[in-house]
């Protein structure tokens, strides 16, 4: 936390303690936990990746989250993103394509790690998650070429969709509804797995 992401700008102080505070070593692989707080992504398998933890770290502070907020995921993936996200907002409802790995996660945090603000649904993230919304934050942890504009429908006015965005290189784009009107911003450049 402080070489990685403190020292690259991140300080919003909550963004910090969840970092600190959620075991990122249980979402790796066992034969890769040495390597769980290296600054890089790891492979989780079915050809997957968790995020470096700076990526996750800065996302996170993007979203700008006070707590009340009831967030959407796609890519729940190894589901830390889902439980950094958890510890920072009210709900968190998190949708994955490959069930092996949704099954995982729900373990993982639902079993192990005891929370109860997380909901698991395998699905294509396209779709979103339309009975539990609107959602006051969105958040893709996969990169589609063009942000699907149906999920817009499920945001919150007032809201925030946050998306690394291209086919070849990609961009993290923020989205922002006021009044109806989607209004977008780059960020940094970052290198996702495809929205499938
Ligand atoms: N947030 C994850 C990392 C995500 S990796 C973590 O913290 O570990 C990207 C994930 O998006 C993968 O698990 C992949 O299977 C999933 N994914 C890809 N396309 C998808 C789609 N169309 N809908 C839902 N999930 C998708």
């Amino acid at each position: 936390v402080e070489t990685q992401i403190r020292a690259r700008g991140v300080r919003d102080p909550r963004v910090l303690a969840a970092m600190a505070k959620v075991p990122r070593h249980l979402f790796v692989p066992e034969d890769l936990r040495a390597r769980a707080y290296a600054d890089e992504p790891l492979p989780i398998g079915e050809g997957q990746t968790i995020s470096q933890p700076y990526i996750v770290a800065y996302m996170t502070e993007a979203l700008g989250l006070k707590g009340g907020e009831r967030v959407l995921e796609i890519g729940t993936g190894s589901g830390y993103q889902a439980a950094v996200l958890a510890e920072l907002a009210a709900r968190v409802y998190t949708v994955e394509v490959i069930p092996e790995l949704s099954a995982a996660s729900e373990n993982l945090l639902s079993g192990r790690l005891g929370y109860r603000n997380v909901h698991f649904r395998v699905g294509r993230g396209q779709e979103g998650w339309p009975e539990f919304a609107p959602y006051d934050r969105i958040l893709l942890t996969a990169a589609p070429a063009v942000f699907p504009a149906s999920l817009f429908a499920q945001l919150n006015e007032g809201g925030m969709a946050l998306a690394p965005v291209g086919a070849g290189e990609q961009r993290l784009v923020r989205f922002r509804k006021q009044d109806g009107i989607i209004r977008s911003d780059e960020l940094i450049g970052v290198i996702f797995v495809p929205l499938v």
